[in-house]
């Protein structure tokens, strides 16, 4: 079946590090990005870029990563946020669709949001 977002075309996949489709990706996962660019926009917030979604296990292998994270099973995205106030309302956005693993990097701009189930639940990731 074919994967759609409300808020987020195929470019917007194509243009992430690495490159990936929105069709490599879980629907349940849009389907969460979504709901928080909802609340974001709801809240006269702007719908954050996503920086990486997808990434093969080679990907994160070459890496040093473990080639199994949320990343490799299309369950997470990485936001791009860079002021304070974005940081702030992408917290509460993350509280109001429950997502139970995020991180923010302080150094690089994002937030990682992710929804696999098969990993550590409620964890709050320090970069
Ligand atoms: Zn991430």
């Amino acid at each position: 079946m074919k994967l759609t977002s409300k808020h987020y075309t195929e470019a917007d996949f194509n243009n992430c590090t690495p490159s990936c489709s929105m069709q490599d990706m879980n629907q349940s996962t849009i389907n969460m990005i979504d709901r928080m660019v909802d609340f974001l926009l709801q809240n006269k917030q702007r719908k954050p870029r996503i920086t990486c979604a997808y990434r093969t296990p080679e990907w994160d292998r070459a890496r040093g990563r473990t080639g199994t994270g949320a990343h490799t099973k299309g369950m997470a995205v990485d936001l791009s946020c860079s002021t304070s106030r974005e940081r702030f309302w992408l917290d509460r956005a993350i509280n109001h669709v429950n997502c139970r693993r995020f991180g923010f990097n302080f150094q690089s701009n994002f937030v990682h949001v992710d929804n696999d189930t098969s990993l550590d639940q409620d964890v709050l990731f320090p970069y």
